[in-house]
């Protein structure tokens, strides 16, 4: 039976060893633990094993998770919202998580700067990008996508890092290359946009565990990895 440890080791391994085949420094790719519907014993297992940046979707559970975690003496841990985010839940988000990967709107950016603490830094956060046209799928078009993020660079209560981006699964690695490749081209036209001041606008957010070495590929920055960490996920206990 592999525990937690055993499987962020080995996805650690595996990341290192796609970094070394792509011509990569694997510190440039930092791996984000999804725990959700897992509870705050898995979270606590992998911050054992060294893990500190956990991603969680459903953000009423998430914020009882982060009490219960820390109740039982976990280390520091950075939070990330990779889950869609409403208005009623944006003091949720401001209060309590340290990055919000999915900002689609201007209003909720608007809300979480308004709504971020003044006692914590500023809230970072990336732009939602959907590269691949869903209709009902969240995310900023790419053509939106600069305009949203020059304006929520201008925010002075969040920090704009970079794009994330979920596309549709698609099976073979070059399909999944190619899907990821919009994504850091969104990116890099975001990057040249920015006025020059513009510091640490460094974050591509892509990959999941069935994707992980396209996303790689494609340069993502930082992969969020549940299944692969966590194992099989069982919705009906979970509390959106
Ligand atoms: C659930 C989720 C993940 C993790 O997916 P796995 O396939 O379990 O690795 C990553 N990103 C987002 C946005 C998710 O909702």
């Amino acid at each position: 039976m592999l525990t937690i440890a055993d499987n962020i080791q080995a996805i650690s391994a595996r990341i290192t060893r796609i970094c070394a085949e792509c011509a990569r420094n694997p510190d440039g790719v930092t791996l984000l633990a999804v725990s959700k519907t897992f509870g705050a014993d898995a979270v606590l297992a992998a911050a054992r094993a060294g893990q500190r940046a956990f991603g969680e979707n459903y953000i009423q559970e998430a914020v009882r998770k982060m009490q219960e975690v820390a109740a039982l003496g976990a280390p520091q841990l950075q939070w990330h919202c990779i889950g869609p985010i409403q208005s009623n839940k944006t003091r949720l988000v401001a209060e309590h998580f340290d990055w919000a990967h999915t900002i689609d709107r201007l209003k909720i950016a608007q809300r979480l700067s308004d709504q971020r603490p003044a006692h914590l830094p500023p809230l970072q956060v990336c732009i939602q990008v959907n590269v691949d046209g869903g209709t009902t799928k969240s995310g900023a078009t790419p053509e939106d996508a600069p305009a949203l993020a020059l304006a929520v660079a201008r925010l002075p209560r969040l920090a704009l890092r970079g794009v994330m981006s979920i596309p549709d699964p698609r099976p073979d690695l070059d399909a999944q290359c190619a899907v990821h490749r919009r994504a850091r081209a969104v990116f890099d036209a975001i990057a040249a946009a920015l006025p020059p001041g513009h510091a640490g606008f460094d974050t591509l957010s892509l990959g999941m565990t069935a994707d992980l070495e396209a996303a790689i590929r494609a340069g993502s920055t930082m992969v969020r990895v549940g299944t692969g960490i966590f194992g099989a996920r069982h919705y009906g206990s979970a509390t959106p």
